[in-house]
């Protein structure tokens, strides 16, 4: 049980990171939510997430393309509950283009946010992680942090470069009771992937299961997305006991994907 633990998710208004926030609610932790949307909207998901679970849930729309925002998000979580020992960086955008025509501020963006959030995040946690000799940072990478595929530059780049800084974060904190693990998922089924399919059938006039198999599940062997309530299974035992020794790893989710 994650009872008395207070966890913080980047990006978790939806899609992954609010299955995660939910996982981690159920098992008795209080959350701090992230992200954009409607106003209504996540009022309503703060509201869903206490009742059914019975924690104490905030949230803060902190922009995590900013530094000072990160550090803010921290220090805001700090200052509520006196400790944060759960640091879920998901938040995270993609782009896609060739190469030549990467327009210079979306690799600039998606760097910011899909990876030197979470090195602002993580730095700026960790004191209040010593000093209460608990900690667990789970950074979302992607397939896409151990393999490429083309026109995704930035993606790419970014997810390679947060498999890096949890090996790094994990070696610093090896020695206390804090560890530090990467997830890799492959495609994962959320909302945005429900409307990629939608779009791709209409585009092409081709059946939904057809654009599943043979263009988003290309890669990946299962055919079968994996779904946000694995991840958030996953994350919560390795924010478990049980999960102590599991340090400085990257661990995919993507149905054989990179064992190809
Ligand atoms: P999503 O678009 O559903 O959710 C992204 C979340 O990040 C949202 O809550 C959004 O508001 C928030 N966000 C975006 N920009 C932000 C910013 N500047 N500051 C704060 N929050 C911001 O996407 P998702 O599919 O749930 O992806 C979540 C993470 O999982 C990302 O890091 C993504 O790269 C990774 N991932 C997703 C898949 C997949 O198939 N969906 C696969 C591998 C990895």
């Amino acid at each position: 049980s994650l009872e008395g633990k207070v966890s913080l998710v980047t990006g978790s208004t939806s899609g992954i990171g609010l299955g995660i926030a939910r996982s981690l609610a159920a098992a008795g932790s209080a959350i701090v939510l992230n992200g954009f949307g409607k106003p209504e909207d996540i009022a309503e998901v703060q509201a869903r997430t206490i009742a059914e679970f019975g924690v104490e849930v905030r949230y803060s729309p902190a922009d995590l393309s900013k530094a000072a925002a990160a550090a803010d998000l921290i220090a805001m979580t700090l200052d509520t509950f006196g400790r944060l020992d759960i640091l879920v960086n998901n938040a995270g955008i993609q782009y896609v283009a060739p190469l030549e025509v990467f327009p210079a501020d979306k690799w600039d963006m998606i760097l910011a946010i899909n990876l030197s959030s979470a090195f602002h995040t993580t730095r700026a946690a960790l004191p209040s992680m010593r000093r209460y000799n608990f900690g667990r940072i789970i950074n979302i990478a992607s397939a896409h942090g151990l393999v490429a595929s083309p026109f995704k530059s930035a993606y790419v780049a970014a997810k390679h470069g947060i498999v890096g800084l949890t090996k790094v974060t994990a070696l610093e904190t090896a020695e206390s009771n804090i560890t530090c693990n990467a997830i890799c998922p492959g495609y994962v089924y959320t909302p945005l992937v429900e409307a990629q399919i939608e779009g791709q059938a209409k585009a092409h006039n081709i059946p939904r299961e057809q654009v599943i198999r043979d263009v988003l599940l290309a890669q990946q062997p299962s055919k079968r997305f994996a779904s946000v309530e694995e991840l958030g299974a996953l994350s919560v035992f390795l924010a478990s006991d049980a999960a102590s020794s599991i340090t400085g790893v990257a661990l995919p989710v993507d149905g054989g994907w990179t064992a190809h």
